[in-house]
């Protein structure tokens, strides 16, 4: 067996296919998902991968001929009249290195970086190894001919599997499994060749979310997900912040757009309001849109002198437009005098106006340092800050 540094691994993507059953004039595999083609979305997925050496595209014939850009990292060959044929050309141009070979659906665009591993590792130990994920509904078997409505038989569902792609094979052994698709041996995918060739195929967990689009319902349910963020599914997202600003005489201590009498002030360009800077980098972090000295610089006359609640304002108005809304707010504010939790119900009161929640969505807590480091000797006033974003209900993400 190679080891893993010198393992070549070829992905040959399947998209030879018309895609008729979806009733597009466009082929299924260039039908649009959060604004990238289906088939884009298959081939990176094996292209990112770092255990896949090459990639293989099986087009049809006239996309062939002048393929998009996007395919530049692959090698782009015409498919075929069937799933089958695509796939044989594909393995004609497999490089004689090639020690696995996945073969994946380009209808499946949702393939994940850990089932491509899964399927490489499954085939490394056992030579042919599919994704599979278990079935939950109880299966029935029906008759042939007229009565296709009448149960035959109720199968052991625990042995029964979903096969999903990237199926994965040593080269030899697809090599075999294509050997007989020529022969005129039909099957819907190559696990079922390498079967009838003698082999044993083994399973590795699939993933539900790894569907196959095939008709119109599986195009808006996959719309559905990635009209969502980007492919993501995920439906809350974490940010952190912290900042810290000298205390020197002459300038007012504001905290969270709250002044906190103290013989001592933060040093900075607008407020230096540690509390709102710290809560804006968390926010400006959870939705992944960069940071507060992106949007907020220094050299920006606008925010000279600026209340830092207006930052917080613009910040939550970047991630709306992004589709997100705040949660929550957990801030720590640490300063060694005056004591902050006279202030507390004062700051978190403007904090929840300016991000535009109710008050239980915020919480500020005090701390001092103990009189250690430079905070401890009250040189400077530091805070902390995490932001749960949700989902905004009436409108879609477009990061
Ligand atoms: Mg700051």
């Amino acid at each position: 067996m190679a080891d893993s540094s010198s393992l070549h691994v070829t992905a040959i993507v399947a998209a030879g296919g018309s895609g008729r059953r979806l009733g597009s004039a466009v082929p299924k595999q260039l039908l649009e998902l959060g604004g990238q083609p289906i088939l884009r979305r298959s081939v990176e997925a094996f292209l990112r991968h770092p255990r896949v050496t090459e990639v293989i595209v099986a087009v049809p014939a006239a996309l062939a001929e002048s393929p998009p850009d996007w395919l530049q990292g692959a090698r782009v060959v015409p498919g075929g009249p069937t799933r089958q044929a695509s796939v044989a050309n594909g393995f004609e141009a497999v490089s004689e290195r090639s020690d696995i070979v996945l073969v994946h659906d380009a209808a499946r665009p949702f393939v994940t970086a850990g089932i491509i591993s899964r399927a490489i590792d499954g085939a490394l130990a056992h030579g042919a190894a599919i994704p599979a994920v278990p079935v939950s509904d109880t299966v029935k078997r029906v008759a042939d001919g007229n009565s296709t409505h009448v149960i035959v038989e109720t199968l052991p569902r625990e042995r029964i599997y979903l096969a999903q792609t990237p199926q994965a094979f040593r080269r030899a052994i697809l090599g075999e499994a294509v050997a007989l698709g020529r022969r005129g041996v039909e099957a819907t995918d190559e696990a079922a060749l390498a079967e009838h060739a003698g082999h044993r195929v083994h399973i590795v967990n699939g993933e539900p979310s790894n569907v196959k689009i095939t008709t119109a319902a599986d195009l808006e349910s996959a719309r559905a997900r990635t009209d969502r963020a980007d492919g993501s599914t995920a439906t809350a997202r974490i940010g952190v912040g912290y900042d810290l600003h000298r205390l020197v005489e002459g300038r007012l201590l504001i905290l969270g757009g709250v002044t906190v009498p103290s013989d001592r002030g933060a040093l900075g360009h607008s407020d230096a309001d540690v509390v709102c800077h710290a809560v804006t980098d968390a926010i400006l972090g959870a939705g992944r849109a960069g940071d507060i000295g992106q949007h907020f610089p220094d050299t920006d006359a606008r925010w000279k002198d600026a209340s830092s609640l207006a930052l917080l304002r613009a910040a939550v108005a970047i991630v709306s437009a992004r589709g997100w809304i705040v949660e929550n707010v957990d801030v720590v504010g640490v300063l060694e005098r005056p004591r902050l939790a006279p202030f507390r119900p004062a700051i978190e009161e403007q904090l929840a106006r300016a991000l535009e929640v109710a008050d239980e969505a915020v919480s500020v807590k005090a701390k001092t340092n103990e009189g250690v480091d430079a905070v401890g000797r009250g040189e400077a006033v530091a805070a902390h800050a995490v932001v749960l974003l949700s989902r905004r209900p009436d409108r879609p993400t477009t990061d």
